[in-house]
């Protein structure tokens, strides 16, 4: 059987060893009666002794393998040991009903697990599987069957399972347990944590299709991109081994870099930062060494719902970024919708260029009601972190007063209701529209900063439809005509002594990357994974030559030829 599934990358790497599965089936006990309670209750407490006896060297090994930090989900068994909840409702359960401890603690627990999946709270719900995973510990004693010893592994195997629970992942034996994979799962599962915190390859969320891997079949895990191959052909083996021998290689380099500054050849210094859609990305930002998050794009906090979200929401959903990035700056972008990004339940009206409508901020000057909650929002959550509020889409001077104008109304209003507000707040605007490039020297005294958004810059430079194919070939980053705005961009700022990010696809781009480092740009705000590899480029570049070349490239003809002469620079061939 050769198959190839996708799943969800939760830790990078490449793996390649026999499929080894878990056994995931959750023990279900009959209902037996029973007519000593007493003695009962009394193998229930000592299954717990038990238990808290191995959950306390769980910890200590966790603690001496991964630090102190991870090892506190051992801590939080521990806690659930004593859970007077749980642990009573067990009881109360075996001496009212006169049932097993078995089937008592089946019960219960699946009661307490079943609430808890059903949270909104993604803490609440990893409890679920915290409580599964004492539970079923508790239950193996209770049976006199031995916990599945996953440290005792002796072949080389990647695990397969439904789900690990922390333990599992903390018992691993790292000499032989190349990677694993989960059927259900995601990123901030804590088995995904730790195996990031492991540095082993993971991938979650594959499906129910990993149950057709036959036992012990080869596997192939890419877990950069999440995909698993089973029984694959030589080739294919043959491909991917070396593509992990030039992934370890390049992973076990980059990492050393991950709490460096970005600093080119010649010393000067940028900042890579991470952009985010959701809260869930924030720590893949800072497991890859974001210096910053340079776009949250709040838009995906309205999507996939029916109601807009309250001010209260948003302002939980800020908070949190702020507090997890703190002290560095997350900039926090008003709302961008239209264009692709729909609300339906807005019922905006449709539109025969929605690009050209009234998306983004034009529809947030409109609608005033839903930018206020948002700006209240994002004014509240300012005193935890380092706050840089953005605007979407301005064309004219005028849309960026008015939006700092409703700005500072919404602050002073707070004050006056005795809200703490941050007076540090910076305020800068996106330059995504070509009539803001070429003015930027009319916005540059209104602004803190400035971040050039190059997804739409390309497009309305050319006129050329981001979502259309047929128009691809016009999509060009490195055109002269997106340089000399960025360039102009770039000196506007500098005028006033104001700094320019980018947060378009284009500042993660190891095409643009020298371009941008010398035309001066101070941010490069790009998807996390891009982050450590650019960091790596940058060093190798010097500022001041790139200055040199990107102004020569700023007079060539086209596209082509200007990557050419970046690539053939970067490969050290003189012109
Ligand atoms: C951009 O236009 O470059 C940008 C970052 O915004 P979005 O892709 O969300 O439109
Ligand atoms: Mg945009």
């Amino acid at each position: 059987m050769k198959q190839s599934l996708q799943g969800i990358g939760a830790s990078p790497g490449i793996a390649i060893a026999r499929a080894c599965f878990l056994s995931s089936e959750r023990y279900v006990p009959e209902k037996r009666t029973i007519t000593d309670a007493a003695r009962e209750v009394g193998r229930f407490r000592e299954a717990i002794a038990v238990a808290q006896g191995e959950i306390e060297a769980v910890r200590a090994a966790a603690e001496a393998k991964l630090g102190a930090e991870k090892a506190e989900i051992f801590e939080g068994h521990l806690m659930i040991l004593e859970d007077p909840d749980l642990v009573d409702a067990i009881i109360e359960k075996i001496e009212g009903e006169c049932v097993s401890a078995e089937f008592a603690l089946y019960e219960v627990a699946q009661s307490f697990i079943e609430l808890l999946q059903s949270m909104e709270d993604e803490l609440l719900r990893g409890r679920a599987a915290d409580i599964e995973d004492v539970s079923g510990r508790i239950m193996s004693h209770l049976r006199g069957v031995p916990h599945t010893d996953l440290a005792n592994l002796s072949e080389e195997c990647i695990i397969i399972a439904r789900d690990l629970t922390p333990s599992d992942t903390a018992q691993l034996n790292l000499n032989v347990v190349r990677g694993f994979i989960t059927e259900v799962g995601s990123r901030t599962s804590h088995a995904a944590i730790m195996a990031r915190s492991l540095e082993i390859p993971a991938i979650v969320g594959a499906g129910a299709s990993v149950r057709a891997i036959p036992e012990r079949a080869v596997v192939v895990m890419d877990a950069n991109e999440g995909i698993v191959i089973a029984d694959p052909a030589a080739e294919v083996l043959e491909q991917y081994r070396e593509k992990k021998r030039t992934d370890d290689l390049r992973r076990s380099e980059l990492e050393k870099l991950k709490n460096r500054p970005t600093l080119s050849k010649d010393g000067k210094q940028v900042e890579l930062a991470a952009n985010i859609g959701k809260l869930e990305d924030i720590q893949r930002a800072i497991d890859n060494g974001a210096e910053g998050i340079g776009l949250f794009r709040t838009e995906f906090l309205y999507m996939g719902r029916s109601s807009l979200p309250s001010e209260e929401e948003q302002f939980a959903s800020y908070k949190y970024a702020l507090e997890k990035m703190n002290p560095k700056p997350v900039v926090i972008r008003t709302l961008d919708i239209g264009g692709d990004k729909d609300l339906p339940y807005m019922e905006l009206p449709k539109e025969t260029n929605p690009f050209l409508g009234q998306r983004a901020l034009r529809l947030c000057l409109e609608r005033q009601d839903l930018f206020r909650t948002q700006l209240r929002a994002l004014l509240r959550a300012s005193r935890y972190g380092n706050l840089k509020i953005m605007f979407p889409m301005i064309a004219v001077l005028e849309e960026l007063l008015e939006a700092k104008r409703l700005l500072d109304e919404e602050r002073r209003k707070l004050l006056a209701e005795g809200v703490e507000v941050s007076d540090t707040i910076e305020v800068g605007m996106m330059v995504e529209i070509p009539a803001a490039a070429i003015s930027a020297d009319l916005f540059a005294p209104e602004v803190d900063f400035f971040s050039i958004g190059t997804n739409d810059l390309i497009q309305y430079t050319m006129a050329a439809d981001r979502m259309n194919e047929t128009v691809a070939y016009l999509y060009q980053p490195w055109h002269p005509s997106l340089l000399r705005l960025i360039r102009l961009v770039i000196q506007a700022a500098a005028k006033e002594g104001k700094r320019v990010g980018m947060c378009g696809e284009m500042a993660g781009d190891s095409t643009a990357i020298p371009l941008l480092l010398g035309l001066g740009l101070h941010e490069f705000s790009m998807s996390a994974g891009s982050i450590l590899s650019s960091r790596e480029l940058i060093g190798r570049l010097s500022r001041a030559e790139w200055s040199d070349h990107a102004n020569r490239a700023l007079g060539m003809r086209s596209s082509k030829e200007i990557a050419q002469y970046v690539e053939t620079i970067r490969n050290g061939v003189t012109t």
